[in-house]
C-alpha cells in the first residue's frame, strides 16, 4: 500500500461519521482552573469546543490536588485557561507537566489590576494594633496585584474578549462563532454591571468585612469599602490576636453582618459574628454550587446578600 492510499484511508476513518468512535472527539479541548472563568469559557466555546473545569465548586481556589483523571483531561487540551497573578499556580504546573505544548491564557495578565492592600484591616486600626511595626512576615507581598479580577463584571468582559481571541487562535475554523458568542456574553455582562451599579448606589451603608480578600475589585467598581478581611491568608485560620482586631473594627464601624464563604471553613467568621452579636451570612466569590450555576447568577446572589444588610431596608 503506498503512502497516498494509506493517507486516504486514515482520512476516511476520521471523516466518515460511521467510522467515528466518539462523536465530537475531534473538537478542541480546553481546561479551565476555576468556575467563574470556566462558565464564561464554556459559553464562548458553545458547540465548537469542549471545556472542562478542574477545581470542583466548593473547593478553595488557592489549592488543588489533581487526580489522574484531571491529568488525562489536561493532556488532551489545546488551551489552558487560568487566572494567574499567584491565584492558581497549581494550574501552571499542571499545564507544564501534562500539556507542555498547549497554549496557556492567564486572564489576570490581560486586565488592569489593583494591588492587594497593605493591611488586611482598616489602616488606622491595624497600624495602632501593630504598634507601628510589622508583626508577621508571610510571603504574601504587599502591593502585589490582587488576583480576584473576575469579581468586577467590566473586567469579566475583557476576559470574555480574550477567551474568544485565544479560542480563535487554537481553532481558527470556528473563530466567527467564538467572537459572536463573546459579543452576546459581553452584552449580558454590561447589563449585569449596570444593574449592580444602580442597586449598590442606593445602599445606605458602604462598608463591609469579607472572609478572605476576594471582593477587592467588586468593592472598587461599585465604590464600596472593605474595612477588614477575616482570613488574609485563605485556608490559614487567623490567630486570636488578629480576630480581636477584626472584632474591634466591626464594633467601631457600622458593620451590619459577617460573611463566610462556601470554599473555606466558616469558624473564624462565626466566632466574630457571635462575639460582635451580628448575623452571619454567606458570600460566594466562586459560584458553581446550587442555583449559582452561572457567572451572572453568582454575582446577583452576592449583591442580594450584601443588599440585605447594606441596603438599610
Ligand atoms: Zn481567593
Amino acid at each position: 500500500m503506498n503512502r497516498f492510499v494509506f493517507a486516504l484511508l486514515a482520512l476516511a476513518l476520521v471523516v466518515l461519521p460511521g467510522c467515528r468512535r466518539q462523536s465530537g472527539s475531534d473538537r478542541t479541548k480546553v481546561v479551565v482552573s476555576i468556575f467563574p472563568v470556566y462558565d464564561l469559557a464554556r459559553r464562548v466555546a458553545g458547540p465548537d469546543a469542549d471545556v472542562t473545569l478542574l477545581l470542583q465548586p466548593g473547593k478553595n481556589e488557592h489549592t488543588f490536588d489533581p487526580t489522574p483523571r484531571d491529568i488525562e483531561e489536561v493532556a488532551k487540551a489545546k488551551l489552558g485557561v487560568m487566572v494567574g497573578l499567584g491565584l492558581d499556580p497549581w494550574m501552571e504546573k499542571l499545564m507544564k507537566d501534562a500539556a507542555p505544548k498547549a497554549r496557556v491564557l492567564k486572564v489576570g495578565d490581560r486586565v488592569p489590576t489593583i494591588p492587594i492592600k497593605d493591611e488586611a484591616i482598616g489602616e488606622e486600626e491595624a497600624h495602632a494594633a501593630a504598634g507601628g511595626k510589622d508583626d508577621d512576615d508571610h510571603d504574601h507581598e504587599k502591593g502585589a496585584p490582587d488576583p480576584h479580577v473576575w469579581l468586577d463584571p467590566q473586567r469579566a468582559r475583557l476576559i470574555v474578549k480574550q477567551l474568544a481571541e485565544e479560542l480563535s487562535r487554537v481553532d481558527a475554523a470556528h473563530a466567527g462563532g467564538y467572537r459572536q458568542r463573546a459579543a452576546e456574553i459581553e452584552d449580558s455582562l454590561e447589563k449585569l454591571d449596570k444593574e449592580i451599579e444602580d442597586k449598590t448606589k442606593a445602599w445606605k451603608l458602604k462598608s463591609f468585612v469579607t472572609f478572605h480578600g476576594s471582593f477587592g475589585y467588586f468593592a472598587d467598581r461599585y465604590k464600596l469599602k472593605i474595612v477588614a478581611v477575616i482570613e488574609p491568608y485563605p485556608g490559614t485560620t487567623p490567630d486570636g490576636k488578629y480576630i480581636k482586631k477584626v472584632i474591634d473594627v466591626v464594633g467601631k464601624q457600622q458593620i451590619p453582618a459577617l460573611f463566610s464563604e462556601p470554599q473555606l471553613d466558616p469558624r473564624p467568621a462565626k466566632v466574630i459574628a457571635d462575639e460582635a452579636k451580628k448575623p452571619l451570612d454567606v458570600l460566594d466569590p466562586i459560584g458553581g454550587v446550587g442555583d449559582r450555576d452561572s457567572y451572572e447568577k453568582t454575582l446577583r446572589y452576592d449583591v442580594a446578600v450584601l443588599g440585605k444588610y447594606l441596603g438599610g431596608a
